[in-house]
């Protein structure tokens, strides 16, 4: 049984990072893959061959074992028992379609199935799910992409919907993501086989998003392989700090302006929220400068679950200026009333 160099096959280093096993991987699929060379058993060998590298080079445990054996693999393992099995890789195809893997040959070599079992699915490899390998090898899904987008506090604070421009890419139309036109690079994604893709999106802002909070977006990331379907989008929220509220989780702080009779006298001042309503907090005789108020249930809605966090109204003592002369004699009457010394 022939070992197969899985990273000769991928084209990468034996230290390779998942990240560059997983380019060189969706670069060569793109190529080799059965739906851009029809009726190319060449390519569609190839393209087998890819998967079956990638199945076990991106999956931590099966690159692991593949490491370990290396080429004198049989020695160690021994080649794979039991009457009538094949003795070599992606024979026995007698589709007369142009590419069906359930249909047509094994989806995985021996040498494969030697090391982690048949389909490997027998190892319970990971990330296979309900999916049976040979669906996997056919259809992916494309990659998920994260961008940034910030919001203001009053849409953190209502939600409602937004429009975003988006980025990704897509499969260059004119090179079917090869990168090639008749072995010269195509002139339309400067060889690259994707070219940008840019979108706008209407999506809904849940009322109470914070930093970090991540709306996912089904269905609008990268390009799936093979006909698969595009990853997901996730936006990832940053609000923009206002210049008027503070938050703090939930809570929302706020200063609010008191003229001095009214800390004195007691009443009612407006406090702004937001969403621009006016809330009116009662102001009791004799308040403090810079006492804190609470307006319970008036901050951020609960991302998660009901109700909201609280609203804390700082007040701040508004002093009067352009004093009056019967104003300034009052205060100088208030003076004398409370023995203030004045140096006059
Ligand atoms: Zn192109």
């Amino acid at each position: 049984m022939e070992y197969k160099d899985y990273y000769k096959i991928l084209n990468v280093s034996r230290g390779a990072s998942a990240d560059e096993i997983k380019k060189a991987f969706r670069k060569l699929a793109r190529k080799y893959h059965p739906d851009v060379n029809p009726g190319d058993k060449k390519a569609e060998l190839k393209f087998k061959e890819i998967n079956e590298a990638y199945e076990v080079l991106s999956d931590p445990d099966k690159r692991k074992k593949y490491d370990t054996l290396g080429p004198n693999w049989q020695e160690q393992f021994g080649p794979p028992s039991g009457a009538g099995r094949r003795t070599y890789g992606y024979s026995g195809r007698t589709s007369s379609t142009p590419f069906d893997f359930d249909a047509g040959g094994p989806a995985f070599s021996d040498f494969f199935e030697a090391l982690f079992g048949r389909s490997g699915a027998a190892t319970g490899a990971p990330g296979m799910g309900t999916r049976g390998p040979r669906e996997d090898l056919r259809r992916r899904t494309g990659d998920s992409i994260e961008q940034p987008v910030e919001v203001t506090l009053q849409e953190a604070f209502s939600g409602g919907m937004r429009t975003f421009n988006i980025q990704s890419t897509e499969v260059c139309p004119i090179c079917k993501g090869t990168g090639e036109i008749g072995n010269k690079p195509c002139t339309n994604c400067s060889g690259q086989g994707m070219i940008p893709r840019n979108k706008r999106i209407q999506v809904k802002i849940n009322a109470g998003v914070d930093n970090g909070s991540r709306i996912r977006v089904a269905g609008e990331g990268q390009p799936g392989i093979g006909g698969g379907p595009r990853g997901d989008l996730y936006l990832i929220i940053s609000v923009k700090p206002d210049p008027m509220f503070e938050r703090k989780g939930d809570d929302l702080y706020v200063d609010v302006d008191v003229d001095l009779v009214t800390m004195m006298l007691g009443g009612e001042v407006p406090v702004p929220t937001p969403d621009g309503r006016k809330l009116a907090l009662t102001i009791p005789p004799e308040t403090q400068n810079r006492r804190l108020f609470r307006l319970a249930g008036k901050g951020m809605p609960h991302l998660r679950g009901d109700g909201s966090g609280n609203l804390y109204a700082r007040v701040q003592v508004r002093l009067p200026t352009q004093l009056s002369n019967e104003e300034r004699s009052l205060f100088e009457k208030l003076a004398r009333t409370r023995r203030v010394e004045t140096y006059s």
